[in-house]
């Protein structure tokens, strides 16, 4: 589903984030991304969706090197979630979700019927949420509305970058727990970041440690832990 053939990324500063990674991510894989901060998470997830270009190696998506296809294409097939949901603030919560599917050119009322059904399966109701504001939400709340968002148009994969690193510990659990059983019914490839080791053995099936740009280790939970 997603492979990285040694990949680099230098930024424009000449610093270099991501060194030479080879990875490989099995199509419904929970994948979790570990490392100390700075140590080339963000950048490795932006590659994949190319808001960060990576400079040399190959990513494929699908079999296809990512920069064969146009970004529309490429974006259409990735959701993305990150820490603050980065809901638009002067759009309800219909609106924020609606932005995708009205792309596709649907009509008003099968948009609305894609949003609710939307807002139920990340747990809000849509009676009470959909003409809410986000500001009028809590954090976890938003984060629901950030992963309805990131599923509206369907995506293969779904990129998300620490988000949970903003909730409190109970609302954390309760979401983590939702993420595994949404994951289970949609079958999606996720890529997880986190810095938050006991968050990366509760959640991957397998699980990337990177350090100074370099991807150190790439296995099961199981192998992390009983054959250090
Ligand atoms: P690119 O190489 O992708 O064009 P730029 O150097 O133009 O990146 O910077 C893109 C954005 O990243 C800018 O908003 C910049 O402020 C920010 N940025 C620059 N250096 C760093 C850094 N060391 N860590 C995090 N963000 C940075
Ligand atoms: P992490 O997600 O693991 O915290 P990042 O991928 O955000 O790490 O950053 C990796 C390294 O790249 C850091 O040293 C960061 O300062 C640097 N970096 C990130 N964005 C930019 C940028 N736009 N320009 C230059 N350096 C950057």
């Amino acid at each position: 589903m997603l492979k990285f053939e040694n990949v680099s990324k230098v930024y424009n500063n000449g610093f270099q984030a991501v060194k030479s990674v080879n990875l490989e991510i099995l199509k419904g894989e929970f994948v979790v991304l570990i490392g100390p901060s700075g140590s080339g998470k963000t950048t490795t997830m932006k590659m994949i969706n190319r808001l960060a270009p990576h400079t040399s190696g190959t990513i494929f998506v699908d079999g296809k090197d990512i920069r064969s296809l146009n970004l529309v294409e490429l974006r259409r097939n990735i959701g993305y979630v990150i820490q603050q949901a980065g809901l638009f603030p002067h759009y309800t919560i219909e609106k924020n979700i609606a932005v995708v599917p009205k792309l596709k050119g649907w009509n008003a009322s099968k948009v609305k019927q894609r949003v609710h059904e939307l807002l139920k399966l990340v747990g809000l109701d849509p009676e009470v949420y959909a003409n809410r504001y986000p500001k009028q939400l809590s954090g976890g709340q938003q984060q629901r509305v950030g992963v309805a968002r990131a599923l509206a148009a369907d995506p293969d994969i779904i990129l998300m970058d620490e988000p949970f690193g903003a909730l409190d510990p109970i609302t954390r659990e309760q979401l983590q727990a939702e993420l595994i059983k949404l994951q289970r019914k949609l079958k999606k490839t996720i890529v997880f970041v986190t810095h938050d080791m006991d968050e990366a053995l509760k959640l991957g099936d397998r699980i990337a440690i990177m350090k100074d740009g370099e991807l150190l280790q790439f296995d099961t939970p199981e192998k992390l832990l009983h054959e250090p």
